[in-house]
Formats: C-alpha cells, sequence, structure tokens
C-alpha cells in the first residue's frame, strides 16, 4: 500500500475515532459483531475457527468453478486458515513446503510452498502476500489462486475468471515455470489486526518501541528491505520534508518506520533468503492492496533510459534524489528492462480489468512520491550490486479499491462484494502475469518438469501431463506438410 494514500486514510480514521484502548476495544466489540452486514456494504469477517480443519479440507478457487456458479466466500482467512490451507494443498496435490529460517518476534514460523517446476533450480517466479497486515484477502487471493492452478492441473481442467478463461494447456505453461510463495509474510502483525481491528501495518517487535505509546511497536516490513535504507543520507532534504512519512521514517511511532538497520527483521530476512536460495528467480511479485494498480520499478525516482551512471549506487545524487518537483535526478533502468517490465505490468493489469471492468491502472512504483527500502525495489536492485546474482524483475500488484464503508474506518478491511471481486481479479492478473513473463523469458532455458513430489499417484499424473503437453504440443506444431511427411513415414516410406 503506498503510503500517501495510507496517511490521508490514516488521519480521516484518527478524526472520527482515537486510538486509546476503549476506543479499541470498541471497534473490537463491532467488528466481533460484523458478521451481521452493516448497512448495504457489510465489511466481510475474518473467519473463527479453521474452515480447513487442519488442511483436511482442501481449499478451492473461483477459477475452477462453473461461470455464474454461486458460492459465497463468506469469510476471509484467519492465521491458523491460512496455514491450514497451505497445509492441506500441499497433502492433496503433492508439492513441498517450507519453513523460512527467521522467526518471527512471536516465535511464529513463516511457512512456504514450492510448485510446478519440479526441479531443485527450476524455480523462477517467487510470490510474497500479506507484508501489511491489515491488508486483508492479501494472502488468501495467492493462496485462493494456486489452490485453482492445482485443481486445474489435476483435473484437466482450465480456468475462468470472469469473461477471461484460460485452458488447461496455459495452466500447464504457468507452472512450469516453478513458483515459490510465501503466503502471510508477517503473521504477528495481522494476527494482532485481526484480533484488534486497529488497522495495523508493521510487525510485532517492540526493539524500538516508546513506553506508554502502543504505536511505536512494530517496523514497516515494506522500508526494511536493503534499498536506499538509509533515507535520511540518501535522499533530498526537501523530499524528506514534503513526504516525511511516505518515504520512510527513523519514528518508531510511525507506521512507516523503518527499523534499526536494513533486514533488522526476520521477516524481510526470510524473503531476501527465498531469493537467495531460489537463485534462478527471475520474477518477483508482492501482493498488497487496495490502490487499483500494479507498479513496476522504480520507486524512488522517476526512470530513465540514457545515462547509467544515474543510479542508486551514485552518491553524487543523494542530495537531490527523490525530489520529483526539482527532477534533478531520475533512476536508470535499461530501455530493454522498462520495455520488458512495462509490458509484463500492462498485461497484469488488463486480466484484472477484464474480470470485473473495475479501473486498474498500470504504473512506475515511484508514483506520486518516493519510497525507501521497499521489496519490488530490492529485488530489481541485487543483481545491480552483485552482477553475480540473478536479475529479479520486481512488481507490486495494489488489488482492490477502498473501503469507505467499515465501521472502524479502516479502508484496507474489504467489503464481501469487495473480496470476491479482488479473489477473481488477482487470479486473473496473476494468469496473465505468468503467461507474459513466460514469453519474456527467465534468462536461460526452463526446465521440463522432473516429475511431481508426493508419492505415486502424482508421479503417473505428471507423466500423463507430460505426454498430453507433448500430444498437444505436436498437434499445433503438425501442419498439412509435416503431416503428409508423418503419413509417409508411418506407411513406411522414408
Ligand atoms: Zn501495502
Amino acid at each position: 500500500m503506498r503510503l500517501l494514500t495510507f496517511f490521508g486514510l490514516l488521519y480521516l480514521v484518527a478524526a472520527v475515532k482515537c486510538c486509546d484502548d476503549s476506543q479499541q476495544s470498541t471497534s473490537k466489540l463491532r467488528r466481533s459483531d460484523s458478521q451481521a452486514p452493516i448497512g448495504s456494504h457489510p465489511t466481510i469477517p475474518v473467519g473463527k475457527g479453521d474452515r480447513f480443519q487442519g488442511g483436511r479440507i482442501i481449499p478451492r478457487g473461483l477459477g475452477t468453478r462453473l461461470n455464474g456458479t454461486s458460492f459465497n466466500l463468506h469469510s476471509s482467512l484467519n492465521r491458523k486458515e491460512i496455514e491450514s490451507a497451505l497445509k492441506g494443498l500441499a497433502k492433496e496435490y503433492g508439492f513441498e513446503t517450507f519453513t523460512a529460517p527467521y522467526q518471527t518476534y512471536n516465535g511464529v514460523s513463516v511457512g512456504g510452498g514450492k510448485i510446478g517446476g519440479g526441479c531443485p533450480d527450476a524455480y523462477r517466479i517467487f510470490f510474497t502476500a500479506q507484508i501489511h497486515a491489515q491488508e486483508r484477502g492479501a494472502a488468501d487471493n495467492l493462496l485462493y489462486f494456486i489452490s485453482d492452478l492445482l485443481y486445474a492441473r489435476e483435473h484437466g481442467t482450465g480456468l475462468t475468471y470472469g469473461p477471461r478463461t484460460y485452458t488447461h494447456k496455459d495452466v500447464l505453461k504457468v507452472l512450469s515455470t516453478g513458483i515459490v510463495f510465501i503466503p502471510l509474510v508477517n503473521p504477528d502483525g495481522f494476527e494482532w489486526d485481526v484480533q484488534n481491528n486497529v488497522c495495523w501495518r508493521k510487525n510485532r517487535n517492540p526493539v524500538s518501541s516508546i513506553p506508554g505509546n502502543p504505536r511505536s511497536i512494530g517496523v514497516d516490513l515494506n522500508r526494511n528491505y536493503d534499498f536506499l535504507w538509509d533515507f535520511p543520507n540518501k535522499f533530498s532534504h526537501e523530499v524528506q520534508k514534503t513526504n516525511p512519512l511516505a518515504l520512510a521514517s527513523n519514528d518508531p511511532a510511525s507506521p512507516a518506520f523503518h527499523g534499526l538497520s536494513p533486514f533488522s527483521e526476520p521477516e524481510t530476512r526470510n524473503v531476501k533468503w527465498i531469493m537467495d536460495t531460489y537463485r534462478k528467480v527471475r520474477w518477483y511479485m508482492d501482493i498488497h492492496s487496495n490502490l487499483g494498480s500494479v507498479l513496476y520499478s522504480w520507486g524512488d525516482a522517476r526512470n530513465q533510459v540514457t545515462r547509467p551512471s544515474m543510479n542508486f549506487r551514485n552518491p553524487t545524487y543523494n542530495s537531490v534524489r527523490g525530489d520529483l518537483a526539482l527532477d534533478a535526478y531520475r533512476e536508470y533502468i535499461s530501455p530493454s528492462d522498462l520495455k520488458t517490465v512495462r509490458a509484463v505490468t500492462r498485461k497484469t493489469v488488463e486480466g484484472m480489468v477484464a474480470t470485473h471492468s473495475r479501473n486498474y491502472t498500470a504504473e512506475q512504483a515511484v508514483g506520486l512520491y518516493p519510497t525507501s527500502g521497499s521489496g519490488d525495489d530490492y529485488s530489481f536492485s541485487r543483481s545491480q550490486v552483485n552482477p553475480r546474482l540473478n536479475k529479479v524483475y520486481g512488481f507490486t500488484m495494489e488489488f482492490g479499491f477502498h473501503n469507505y464503508h467499515d465501521p472502524s474506518g479502516c479502508t484496507w478491511y474489504p467489503t464481501v462484494e469487495e473480496y470476491h471481486k479482488s479473489v477473481a481479479e488477482v487470479g486473473a492478473g496473476l494468469m496473465e502475469y505468468l503467461l507474459a513473463v513466460t514469453e519474456f523469458g527467465f534468462g536461460d532455458p526452463v526446465s521440463r518438469p522432473c516429475g511431481f513430489h508426493g508419492g505415486l499417484r502424482h508421479r503417473v499424473q505428471a507423466w500423463k501431463l507430460r505426454v498430453k503437453d507433448y500430444l498437444g504440443d505436436l498437434k499445433i506444431k503438425v501442419s498439412g506438410s509435416r503431416l503428409s511427411k508423418i503419413r509417409l513415414f508411418l506407411r513406411g516410406g522414408f
């Protein structure tokens, strides 16, 4: 979530609802009663208990259900359900899960999964969600999309999101890329927000907290990455004055507090660990809400393609970096990279728009103001800082639009309608994203699937799919003349 909007709304919330404990408990009470519709735009409640029963019930998204089928996603997922969903999907479809190495402040292990690809080095795509705690539905959307892909693979079907359809072959194509994903990057912040309904953005690390100020707990994880993290020295003083909160903050009470050092937080170290471990990851998407946009690099300044020396590593520009009005600094991106990221962003947005005709936009991440320490920029900067590392194109998806009807004033808590729409929009957006990146490639040939994990059934299924895929390819490739040659060959004519 971009912070200009964030703070505008936060102040609006503050104006109508103060943040002392009594008011927070009022909000909590209202939330726990929120199973009942509020006006004509009820906020979707967070689920209670575990609808997936520890993994015994398998999640299924909207993309594999018949178009027009009424399916009521009556509540969003709580933390336990996110964990159970991952567990159930892994068991049902036979993929590997992992536990990232760094536990959160509250001692929670962060889990993820790896689907498609099949070879140890074949993971080219990385998805994360829910780094910002209050952006409800982010983890859900990713998990339902993964569910769709796996269900379609298993049952030989395609996917449908509104009027947009994808074939079974499309599903196999995107799965062949190999996807690593973490649905819940920030479990501590998420849990706190679900329990208290305080529109919480950060994690819950109290290391810099100020006694008596509960808002000073936590770090904004999307300002904690090692990309121009040291904003007081790396950005113009002007931008620090005009956008003191959006850029990043040294104030622990700020929602944009960037922590004590780059990667001071276990949650961001977990994301880095994936990029370090799966070194062929080429495409990274971080899923946020709710600006109705998809963002491409860079986020610190406007792009330029003519002066490679004008870049984030060059201290000459520290005094002017980020000052969009002065425009004395723009961040370098090669013309081919710019063309690539724009095209992929545009395709992703097309998928999201097609689903419900809502006005999603493709934008450069800098938008109206610069940011420091964000994950998408960090991913894209890695190979420039260390040329031995793989190039990673980083994107941010801002699904959905503000909910101005929530009684607590938190616009990130989606309405029932908003939640349903987003599940489909994110599904179509991610399908288009994956299909687009297969066109742009991975820097080297993608390995064919090496077999799925999870027992004989899945191995047999994998072989069947491969044969089917091969026959499908053959059918397309065989033109009239080739067909004649094959017939000739079969008749022993060669
Ligand atoms: Zn966000």
